[in-house]
């Protein structure tokens, strides 16, 4: 892509909206506009992003054998009606009427509108286990929207919800989305620790919170240092094992780590002190096992082998899409923009033309947005007439994690110079290893 011909509407102050450092660099580097509180559009740049945070969620998910479809934003007052939500869930949700006077809204979840689906079209235990998901915009209406993308109240969501027999199958679903979630997250770049959360009036230990440590997270935290050591890595994991896939979990979840909310001071003054740590962490998913509570009001039944008919066990399993670019950017930036993980990278390199308009620099430019490409990456080139500091700062911004700096002295002798983002450091290559280079590195991503 070249910076000429994109929208990449950067901007050179500060807006003083934004307190936190990734909504300040999501409004600067033109990912994003409000349009109204809560309310975002996304701008090219932020765009590409979203999608390959998406592209990940969707890969985790049916590699753990879980199965998209997409519902609607708009849902039926009357299917809320027969859970009892309808009434309970409070100024959250927005409620709309259309034009013959039918009661609406607009999904902040979708535990009913799956679990009718289910009931329509599912009724033998042959047929189980069966988890479906989606990914799809969700209205809440907050009270207090705030950390642009953070906080959103229309924001992107995966929403996934497991159908089973019995609870002990239904538990196993709950673990394989706890390993699913862990290299999802893994895969962009992020330490997000599930932590034990609190199930509210249903009860249970059943719900684990996924945080990502930062300094702005709306969450306290309270853990055990050595959890954010803990990593999945690239070992490979049966989902129809189940005692493989339990025994990731109680990896994971052995070691103290809880929010505000479940936190128990005894437990945490048992930990060793030098590891004793409380901070802050960004909710980025959460999973939660509650059995039968939707389908036994909404008559979801499953003929069992011996002919009985039992309500079945569901479990409610998401992940903050939108809210990941912010978690993201909160982990991973510096005070001259952000630093993108290389999973989630808009694209994968930059290249900058130092001398645009000389036709040696032109065109090595132009060869290696050509060789990057019929390698399968995307390069942003930046083919502006600008000076060369503005150009670096653009791309320091954007934060794309490497970039190709092209210009006449090094092109006399054959070389161009490879930067990372992160480290800062600089080879000079010629320029064909140097895409070669930048291949090498992309391709475990
Ligand atoms: P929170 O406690 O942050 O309000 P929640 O527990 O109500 O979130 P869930 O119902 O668990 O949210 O939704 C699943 C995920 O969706 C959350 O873990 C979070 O990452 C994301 N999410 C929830 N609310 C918002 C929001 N207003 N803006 C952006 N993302 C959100
Ligand atoms: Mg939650």
């Amino acid at each position: 892509m070249r910076l000429s011909r994109y929208f990449l509407p950067v901007l050179k102050e500060n807006p003083a909206e934004a307190q936190i450092v990734s909504h300040r660099y999501m409004l600067r580097a033109g990912m994003i506009k409000q349009q109204q509180a809560g309310i975002y559009s996304w701008l090219p740049l932020g765009y590409r992003v979203l999608r390959r945070i998406e592209a990940i969620v969707h890969e985790e998910q049916e590699r753990a054998g879980h199965i998209p479809l997409l519902m609607p934003t708009l849902q039926p007052a009357d299917l809320w009606r027969e859970s009892g939500r309808y009434d309970d869930y409070g100024q959250e949700m927005l409620r709309i009427r259309d034009r013959q006077d039918r009661e609406m809204l607009y999904g902040p979840t979708n535990e009913e509108m799956i679990t009718d689906i289910f009931r329509a079209h599912v009724s033998s235990y042959r047929d189980l286990p069966l988890t479906l998901y989606h990914i799809q915009w969700k209205f809440r209406d907050e009270m207090r929207p705030r950390f642009g993308v953070m906080r959103g109240r229309e924001f992107l969501m995966k929403d996934g919800y497991n159908f089973d027999v019995t609870k002990e199958d239904a538990l196993h679903a709950y673990n394989r989305h706890m390993v699913s979630y862990l290299r999802t997250y893994e895969r962009m770049g992020l330490t997000a620790i599930p932590m034990r959360a609190d199930s509210g009036p249903i009860g249970g230990d059943d719900t684990h919170e996924f945080l990502v440590l930062a300094s702005t997270g709306e969450s306290e935290v309270f853990y055990d240092d050595a959890v954010t050591q803990l990593k999945l890595g690239d070992r490979k994991v049966d989902y129809d094992d189940r005692d493989q896939v339990a025994a990731v979990c109680r990896e994971f979840t052995t070691l103290y780590a809880r929010t505000d909310e479940t936190h128990k001071q005894e437990l945490f003054d048992a930990i060793p002190e030098d590891r004793r740590k409380v901070g802050r962490g960004i909710e980025v998913g959460q999973i939660f096992y509650f059995g039968t509570k939707y389908s036994e009001p909404m008559g979801a039944t499953v003929q069992t082998a011996d002919g009985r008919a039992v309500p079945v066990h569901m479990g409610s399993h998401g992940i903050g899409v939108s809210r990941l670019l912010g978690a993201i950017i909160e982990a991973s930036h510096d005070d001259k923009g952000i630093i993108w993980p290389e999973g989630v990278t808009p694209f994968h390199c930059g290249i900058v033309n130092l001398k645009q308009g000389d036709a040696e620099a032109d065109a090595a430019c132009e060869a290696i947005h050509a060789g990057m490409a019929a390698l399968g990456l995307e390069a942003l080139y930046d083919d502006r007439d600008e000076r060369a500091g503005g150009k670096f700062a653009t791309m320091d911004l954007i934060g794309l994690p490497w970039r190709i700096t092209v210009g006449p002295r090094g092109l006399k002798n054959g070389v161009v110079e490879l930067t990372s983002r992160r480290s800062d450091e600089s080879v000079e290559l010629p320029p064909e290893q140097a895409v070669a280079r930048v291949a090498a590195i992309y391709a475990g991503h």
